[in-house]
């Protein structure tokens, strides 16, 4: 009986005053916004369980981790990128998702741009059966859906086709997701009116939740990027959901300085009383295919032979080499594309600007554009197309989180986050520290109601970056793009040591997370 009770008061004191790591001595910034300040963050299983003096506390930890002279954040969240995109497919390696561990971040989106499942309980429960790296979650995707229901088509959806898609969205949201994404820029969903988008995405309004925008034009390429804005403003507004404009940017010459006019709109529609927000990367290039850059959409409508078929008419090519040539010129030229990445007949090309490709093949640059479309070479692009000061004016605003909109090729998919620490906050303050981690976790989490996760709070999930300030950068670049970043020490997901001293362990203790 003694012995009962002592092992019950010896449990249940253990429990009180351990933790199983104790992160010591960092700078600590919570993700309110607050400046940092040194103290001691205790882990216990998933959880977080101790902030504040260890010593004092008499905490007894199994681990100590000496965060001396380094910097402790909650984990990023990355409410933008392609790094996870079609998971279900991915072998072992890729799930483990290192490039965006190496970077501090702990969760991200797996269906960015309207993509993304539509069966998200499958997608989330299997994937994380087989292990992840960082933790998920899934938007539904328009885009996805209006395949579903129509094809390529490029017809407006009938009545009954809409109830399909609403029946889809709720089916989604039921399972989980945390919002719906729209593509608007990218066929085929670039073939719905924003009243069919309204119709289909209003479906979520009962679960709350985001519209994650990729805008129908963040250029001038058809109804401009104000009116683009308001109508992704608009879709969320009407169907009840907070609007975010994914990756936002004022994407070449014609637009070029209307940052501000941008956050006016979104500042505006706050104003009265609709929570708009958005993400931004921390690159003056984009990163996109070669026909979504340059092909009017209507040459894509129907699908690859309907495009082929267009190519072969010379009436057609002739209509497409005039539009594809006006997109170049608003794009800033043939020296600002850059062709990234591809299958294996697009080796030749890569690391390469348009306009060399175009001197070697002896033809205008539009042309080579075009020709390698039609032969099926339909490359990854990064495009020079925003300017410094557009970047750091979304950058400032206090409802622009931070994104990595990462995607094989450009070095974002491996460098953002200790870029924008590196380039933004520490070399040139355009934003303090504390705005910074606001932005990449607490903001993130609260915008997509991403529960328990995103601050460092006793109760809260164990999702932790350490990084160490002295050294934090990317080593991506666009010529090597593939290359870990550096200065990020140690991360946890849900307690477990993803990196450890600087180095990934391989660890996968992600989670597919499903809103509640
Ligand atoms: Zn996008």
């Amino acid at each position: 009986m003694i012995t009962i009770l002592a092992l019950f008061l010896a449990l249940t004191t253990t429990r009180a005053d351990s933790v199983d790591v104790l992160i010591k001595g960092g700078l600590v910034y919570d993700g309110s916004g607050k400046p940092g300040v040194v103290t001691d963050v205790g882990l216990r299983g998933e959880r977080i369980v101790f902030i504040g003096d260890a010593a004092k506390a008499q905490v007894k930890a199994g681990r100590i981790v000496d965060a001396t002279g380094l910097i402790v954040t909650p984990g990023f969240i990355d409410p933008h990128t392609h790094s996870m995109e079609g998971v279900d497919r991915f072998s072992a390696e890729r799930r483990k998702n290192i490039p965006a561990l190496m970077q501090g971040v702990t969760t991200v989106t797996n269906s960015p741009d309207g993509r993304g499942p539509w069966d998200v309980a499958r997608i989330q429960r299997e994937t994380e059966l087989k292990g992840l790296g960082t933790n998920t979650f899934a938007m539904v995707g328009f885009g996805t859906l209006r395949s579903l229901v129509l094809g390529a088509s490029s017809a407006p959806a009938s009545k009954a086709q809409i109830d399909s898609m609403r029946k889809l969205v709720d089916n989604a949201m039921r399972e989980g997701a945390f919002g719906v994404g729209g593509g608007l820029f990218y066929a085929p969903q670039s073939y719905a009116s924003t009243e069919e988008v309204i119709a289909v995405v209003s479906a979520a309004k009962p679960y709350g939740g985001v519209y994650d925008s990729h805008q129908r034009d963040e250029s001038s390429y058809t109804i401009g990027l104000m009116n683009s804005t308001r109508e992704a403003i608009r879709i969320g507004r009407e169907s009840g959901l907070i609007t975010n404009i994914g990756h936002v940017k004022a994407l070449g010459v014609d637009v070029w300085g209307y940052a501000d006019s941008v956050l006016r709109l979104m500042r505006e529609e706050r104003a009265a009383g609709h929570m708009v927000v958005a993400d931004q990367y921390p690159w003056t290039a984009s990163g996109t295919g070669l026909s979504a850059a340059l092909l009017p959409r209507w040459a894509q409508a129907g699908g690859r032979d309907s495009l082929q078929a267009r190519i072969a008419n010379p009436a057609t090519r002739d209509r497409i080499l005039v539009e594809m040539r006006d997109n170049l010129r608003r794009r800033g030229g043939d020296s600002t594309l850059l062709l990234i990445n591809g299958g294996a007949n697009a080796k030749p090309y890569i690391g390469k600007y348009l306009k060399q490709v175009a001197a070697e093949m002896q033809m205008p640059p539009s042309e080579t554009a075009l020709e390698l479309i039609r032969r099926g070479i339909d490359m990854g692009v990064a495009s020079f197309n925003m300017t410094e000061a557009d970047v750091e004016t979304f950058m400032k605003d206090p409802y622009v989180m931070t994104s990595s909109d990462g995607s094989g090729g450009h070095p974002r998919l491996y460098g953002t986050y200790p870029r924008k620490i590196r380039r933004y906050v520490l070399d040139k303050p355009v934003i303090t520290m504390e705005r910074f981690v606001q932005s990449a976790s607490a903001q993130v989490a609260d915008v997509y109601g991403i529960k328990e996760r995103g601050w460092l709070k006793p109760g809260y999930y164990a999702d932790v970056t350490v990084f160490d300030p002295k050294t934090i950068r990317e080593a991506a670049t666009y010529v090597e793009p593939e290359k870990l970043s550096i200065g990020v020490r140690w991360v946890f997901v849900n307690g477990q040591a993803a990196v450890a001293e600087g180095q990934p362990t391989g660890v996968m203790a992600g989670k597919g997370l499903r809103k509640r």
